[in-house]
């Protein structure tokens, strides 16, 4: 039934309703939940009121107001009292509409969060709410909901007031037709209260309790279904697709496990296990392998791709730079010598001449692991058989690149695909972004590694820096030193980095010290030439750019600088860290902040001081910014909107519905018995129908 049909609501507030809050009809009123409530039930004495967090509620009379300022200077200040005192109410904005409205005499509610300036007690932009009548039909419970308002939706008419109206309308019209969509046996197994219940008590609480139960009911209903949605896409594919089955480990395998230098730490011996299980399922691996950066993550690379090489398949791990795919080659090539193995580099930069060899081993099958950049999905890539596709750092890489990467698999079946990833997601997320995909995670460092010393600054201790600097050369270690650049194409990072650069070749000389630059504009020989220099010591200062952020490992860096920390997000400062500490040395890692950093970013920069933990650090930022501006995930955004849960505050409520969805989906997969048919009618209203963008294959 459309909004329209409720009494009061006019052509016009019914399109404001639709554009401004996303109401059609009667049925999406009753799910649009406030989201504060109003205690009617306290009101404060002025002469109680202590200035400071708490939000309080005064019942107060209006004795004047005042105009003063002119334009965009203008404000309203307001004095009002009670029996108790009185107090001031600032406005800046709405100014006229307020004056208009606290007509002196008048009563209001009003609501909002008290400071003292001038040594008297104030309230800036407190809302503003007729007082209680008695007898008033609306207002019946002591709780008054508040709903998401526009100054559109005001101006149209559509007050808090009238919002409370309309939806107790609703009610009272619909409620009676709101069929549950949970299953009884569930809703008793769970101890959650019937649907029209907990939408009478979200919008009209009988008391506190209610709308405890009433909230608890919609937030695991809403994770619920969306995680049913998640994990019902990934047991259909896991069962209509088939894997290439790899039963054994085979003897590269063991060859190169044998002659390992370390013992591997229990987490990986975990993952490695897990990876095992999939490869020799007979379904396609889809799996996100997370571990904070120096966990240890290329051990497991190579492992996995040594088990499809042992049953007679090619492996190829592809990263997001010449840098990085160079680094892994050097490094992987060592583990292999054991194995015999033959193992390629194919990147941007590698020549003609150096390609044909490598094309032809690729076809014929005698190149067992490949390693490279996109380069690899270069169509004149052809393999003899690929079975197992590894992804570094997969944010990287778009949804085209991958499906052009499994296009290349052996012809029966669909490679299998290991994702892996230092970008630390918070596991709330990680199961609504990879719900579909299955996640391991390397939550163990290995033995040794030195905790990285973090310390904020700002220009005025620039001198000391640079001292501290000279003394750890001095001492034979190296330096980073990283400049934000955000967007590759912007001038004014290159202006920035340019004149960072000359600074500190001013401040460390030639021939005492050596510096080198690597940035992204740079052909990639001359990257490499630079890259080279750093990483032999031949150079004592390496100024870059983020290009250094994801893998290169030169273990005699001690110190991290990073200039304008705040200009970067916490899993970047998170990574660029992870490059120093690799070493026997103790190691630094200093945020330099700009003159301008607010009060924010400064909380965002003290908590990497504080924690080296990687998923803390996520976990933190996500509750301070919100999942929607969480790194690694906003280019996809998130999968749908939720109307009461938070992935930032509903973890365990999470967590619950998800194993609840896994044990429902275990025994009906395709929600076919009477019992779910609520379930998969909700599941194909478009709020749970998630696109596929994070399907990797
Ligand atoms: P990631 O890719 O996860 O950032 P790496 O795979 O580069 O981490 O490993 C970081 C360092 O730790 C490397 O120098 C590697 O040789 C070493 N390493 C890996 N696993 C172990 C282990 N089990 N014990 C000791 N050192 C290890
Ligand atoms: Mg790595």
């Amino acid at each position: 039934m459309e909004v329209q049909f409720l009494p009061g609501v006019g052509p016009k507030r019914a399109s404001l309703l639709r554009t401004e809050l996303g109401v059609s009809t009667v049925g999406d009123l009753l799910r649009t939940y406030p989201f504060r409530y109003i205690d009617r039930s306290s009101v404060q004495r002025i002469s109680d009121i202590q200035p400071g967090n708490a939000l309080v509620q005064v019942l107060a009379q209006v004795v004047s107001a005042e105009l003063t300022g002119k334009g965009a200077k203008q404000r309203l200040s307001v004095l009002v009292r009670d029996s108790s005192g009185e107090m001031e109410l600032v406005f800046f904005k709405g100014i006229k509409y307020t004056y208009d409205r606290l007509k002196p005499g008048s009563v209001f509610l009003f609501f909002g969060r008290p400071s003292v300036f001038g040594g008297k007690l104030n309230m800036v932009h407190p809302e503003i709410d007729n007082p209680p009548t008695e007898g008033a039909v609306n207002f019946s419970g002591v709780l008054t909901g508040v709903y998401n308002s526009t100054d559109r939706l005001r101006n149209g008419g559509v007050t808090g007031k009238v919002m409370n109206k309309l939806v107790a309308e609703a009610i009272d019209l619909a409620i009676g037709d709101v069929e549950e969509t949970l299953p009884e046996y569930v809703l008793k197994e769970k101890g959650l209260v019937p649907l029209k219940y907990a939408i009478r008590n979200i919008h009209f609480p009988a008391d506190q309790n209610a709308l405890s139960r009433a909230r608890y009911r919609l937030k695991w209903e809403e994770l619920f279904l969306l995680q049913l949605s998640l994990l019902k896409q990934k047991y259909i594919r896991s069962r209509s697709e088939n894997g290439i089955m790899m039963p054994k480990v085979g003897a590269a395998f063991n060859a190169c496990f044998n002659a390992l230098p370390y013992e591997l730490t229990s987490a990986q011996k975990r993952v490695i296990k897990e990876i095992r299980g999939d490869l020799m399922s007979g379904h396609q691996m889809n799996r996100l392998l997370q571990g904070d950066v120096g966990s240890g993550k290329t051990m497991v690379a190579v492992l996995s791709a040594l088990i499809a090489v042992g049953n007679g398949y090619q492996a190829c791990i592809m990263a997001p730079t010449e840098v990085l795919a160079r680094q892994h080659f050097a490094n992987i090539k060592k583990y292999l010598e054991p194995t015999g193995v033959r193992c390629e580099l194919l990147i941007g930069s590698t020549t003609k001449g150096e390609r044909r060899p490598i094309h032809e081993g690729l076809q014929d099958g005698s190149v067992g692991i490949i390693i490279g950049t996109h380069a690899l999905i270069e169509d004149d890539v052809v393999f003899h058989n690929l079975g197992l596709a590894i992804i570094d750092e997969q944010h990287r890489f778009g949804v085209e690149q991958r499906s052009k990467l499994w296009s290349k698999g052996a012809t029966q079946a669909p490679p299998h695909v290991l994702v892996m990833t230092a970008t630390p997601i918070p596991r709330t997320l990680a199961m609504t972004f990879y719900g579909d995909l299955d996640v391991s995670v390397i939550d163990e460092m290995p033995p040794g590694r030195k905790p990285v010393k973090t310390m904020l600054i700002g220009e005025g201790k620039r001198p000391q820096m640079y001292s501290f600097i000279r003394r750890e050369i001095a001492a034979g270690r190296q330096v980073f030193i990283v400049y934000p650049l955000i967007f590759e194409s912007e001038k004014l990072d290159y202006q920035n980095l340019e004149a960072g650069y000359e600074e500190i070749v001013r401040r460390f000389p030639d021939p005492e010290y050596k510096v080198a630059i690597v940035h992204g504009q740079q052909t990639s020989e001359v990257k490499r030439f630079n890259m080279d220099a750093f990483a032999s010591g031949r150079a004592d200062i390496l100024v870059s750019t983020t290009v250094i952020e994801v893998g290169v490992d030169v273990p005699n860096a001690s110190i991290m600088v990073i200039e304008n920390a705040e200009r970067f997000g916490l899993a970047q400062l998170h990574q660029l860290r992870g490059r120093v500490g690799r070493g026997s040395e103790k190691s630094y890692c200093v945020l330099m902040h700009g003159l301008k950093v607010s009060k924010e970013s400064r909380k965002r920069l003290e908590l990497m001081c504080a924690t080296e933990n990687g998923f803390d650090l996520a976990e933190e930022d996500m509750k301070m910014r919100g999942p929607g501006d969480l790194e690694g995930t906003q280019q996809s955004g998130l999968p749908i909107s939720l109307n009461i849960a938070s992935l930032a505050h509903d973890g365990p409520i999470l967590s619950d519905a998800r194993s609840y969805a896994e044990h429902l989906l275990s025994k009906d997969p395709t929600l076919e018995r009477p019992e779910h048919a609520s379930l998969a009618s909700e599941l194909r209203k478009d709020k749970y129908s998630i696109k596929d963008y994070s399907k990797i294959s």
